[in-house]
């Protein structure tokens, strides 16, 4: 019997070294990335790492990712080590296989943080770079309340108060907007799109190109953590409706789909997100993506700890006491303990995969 809680780890080495031995002893084909442009906190050298199960030239393909956003690498890797346990490549229908992607940001999740060695949040870097980025006024505007001089009582307030006032004129939703849906004009603050494909970017699109090149039919899950009711799985769509993967995501999931555009969605709308990679590098394959949003604390809270985390690598410092504590905050608002969340993260991910299955092979 697979102990679920068990599948998870504490940090990146824990859960790359679970991953990498769930994936050998399943059959799995392992590829190892270095990332030649940061390191982990113990000075570790740090890899995305892929297993791939079934046949060579699977027509369809299941792919899974952790870690876009670093520190919500913990879920991912959790739901892929228990897919491995529980017998999932061994229950992989005919002239199907399965592509596990596992710490495509291991700098982020190495270190607690949302985002890569370059501060970019990775699900915003996705944009034509050759292009106009979207303006974000309204990040603008909260700019210097999101990273405050220091983490001190009366900087905290001040922050506070311009936050609160944004919300009193824009409504919540808005404000989660303006600081969410990503920025490209402040590399120092969060959400930051960055001006120019990451690694993780580059290194996705050539495994889609290596790996998928083959497959006529491609279903993508991508693990997220931080937005929506504890434990419970959200399935965003990751294309606005006027797409034509729309229609395709919609009957492989349902009602159970939501879309930021249309408003049913926990999140904000974002531009540049990272599973744009698969259809833009695989033009003659049927894509189909979705991303599993885990909902852990209120949004206030969550986003608090990403701001904490932002200044104190911005300004802070790491071994102090008050830095500390803001990455056990961080650590626990997008991976919180206990075996109950967890449990839940595993019996929706199981659920997802299955409809996931069951939509390649229609
Ligand atoms: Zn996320």
């Amino acid at each position: 019997m697979v102990s679920i809680p068990e599948c998870f780890s504490e940090s990146y080495a824990e859960a790359r070294a679970k991953f990498c031995a769930a994936a050998a002893a399943a059959g799995g084909a392992i590829r190892s990335w270095l990332n030649p442009h940061a390191r982990g906190p113990a000075g570790e050298k740090l890899h995305l790492d892929t297993a791939r199960f079934g046949p060579a030239d699977a027509g369809r393909m299941l792919v899974m990712i952790s870690s876009t956003h670093g520190v919500e690498g913990h879920c991912g890797s959790g739901a892929q080590v228990a897919w491995l346990c529980t017998g999932g490549p061994a229950a992989l229908p005919d002239d199907t296989g399965a592509l596990l992607v596992h710490a495509i940001n291991p700098y982020g999740f190495a270190w607690t943080r949302r985002v890569n060695e370059d501060n970019v949040d990775l699900n915003r870097n996705f944009v034509d770079h050759d292009k106009a980025y979207p303006a974000n006024e309204g990040y603008r505007a909260l700019a210097d309340a999101i990273l405050p001089r220091d983490w001190s009582p009366d900087c905290l307030a001040e922050s506070q108060r311009v936050l609160e006032a944004y919300a009193q004129k824009h409504g919540a939703f808005a404000l989660q907007g303006a600081i969410s849906g990503g920025q490209h004009s402040h590399p120092d603050g969060i959400f930051f799109g960055g001006l120019k494909p990451t690694w993780s970017n580059r290194t996705i699109r050539a495994i889609a190109r290596e790996e998928l090149g083959r497959a006529r039919r491609v279903g993508v899950i991508d693990y997220h953590t931080g937005l929506g009711p504890f434990g419970h799985g959200e399935l965003i769509c990751t294309v606005p409706p006027t797409a034509k993967s729309y229609a395709r995501a919609r009957a492989w999931y349902g009602e159970e789909l939501t879309s930021p555009e249309d408003g049913t969605s926990s999140s904000a709308v974002v531009t540049g997100i990272m599973t744009d990679a698969f259809p833009q590098e695989l033009p003659d394959a049927e894509v189909t993506s979705v991303a599993i949003e885990y909902g852990t604390y209120a949004v206030p809270d969550v986003l608090n700890a990403v701001r904490a985390d932002n200044w104190l690598h911005q300004r802070g410092d790491l071994a102090s006491p008050v830095g500390k504590e803001i990455k056990a905050d961080m650590k626990e608002r997008f991976f919180p303990a206990g075996a109950k969340w967890r449990e839940m993260v595993w019996t929706r991910a199981d659920q997802t995969i299955g409809w996931a299955l069951r939509g390649l092979a229609a």
